[in-house]
């Protein structure tokens, strides 16, 4: 279970683009497409606004599945609140794409999440957790990401992300980037967890630092 470090972006051999549909929702309207993985058969639903054009710089998130966060409204982590701001932003900007990628706690599976919570519950750190489970901190791949990107004819994106890594996958893969950050204001429940994103998985997040510790 450890990322092939030599070839890292080399997994995905392509995505299939099977299905797609209308999709209004709370926050928006979009279309819903489905593609899969030809090598894994790994499934990945994406909203779609608007006219995709590889000369325009477009709104995109690849949003990582959190079953605690997006579905159950967790308070240990940010990602049910990212989702949401980053479909609001585009629906306002009325073009951009978000990607779901299934790769529950960080690629560990919602199982070792939960067994990571439990040691959270004994006072390890959201990396300590999964380095003690045997995992490293972040087993995430984002090469289906990058081919279900090019399929939707994409090559300036605005990424709507924190998290460098996929901001390096995307300009290795020939991307033009520009971040937009996507940063949820902490409060005392989260803010232990976002700076431990921060201090060990170099998160850019401007609004986690001591000072907003000593306000907590
Ligand atoms: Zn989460």
């Amino acid at each position: 279970m450890t990322k092939d470090d030599g070839n890292p972006d080399q997994s995905c051999t392509g995505v299939e683009r099977l299905a797609e549909a209308n999709l209004p929702t709370e926050l928006g309207r979009f279309r819903i497409i489905a593609f899969k993985s030809i090598a894994t058969g790994e499934e990945f639903p994406v909203l779609v606004k608007g006219l995709l054009e590889p000369d325009t710089p477009t709104l995109v998130r690849i949003h990582s599945q959190c079953l605690t966060g997006d579905v159950f409204h967790s308070l240990k982590c940010d990602c049910g609140l990212q989702l949401e701001h980053a479909m609001k932003l585009v629906e306002e900007e009325g073009r951009g794409v978000i990607v779901y990628q299934q790769q529950e706690g960080r690629g560990i599976g919602i199982t070792n999440k939960i067994r990571a919570y439990a040691l959270q519950d004994t006072g390890q750190d959201t990396v300590e957790a999964n380095l003690s489970l045997g995992f490293e901190a972040d087993l995430r791949q984002y090469e289906c990401c990058v081919d279900i990107l090019k399929q939707l004819n994409l090559k300036r994106v605005r990424l709507m992300s924190n998290n460098p890594e996929k901001i390096e996958a995307l300009q290795r893969a020939g991307f033009e980037v520009e971040r937009v950050p996507i940063e949820i204001e902490p409060d005392e429940r989260t803010f232990e967890y976002l700076k431990t994103k921060k201090d060990k998985l170099g998160h850019l997040l401007e609004n986690i630092n001591d000072k907003d510790n000593a306000q907590l």
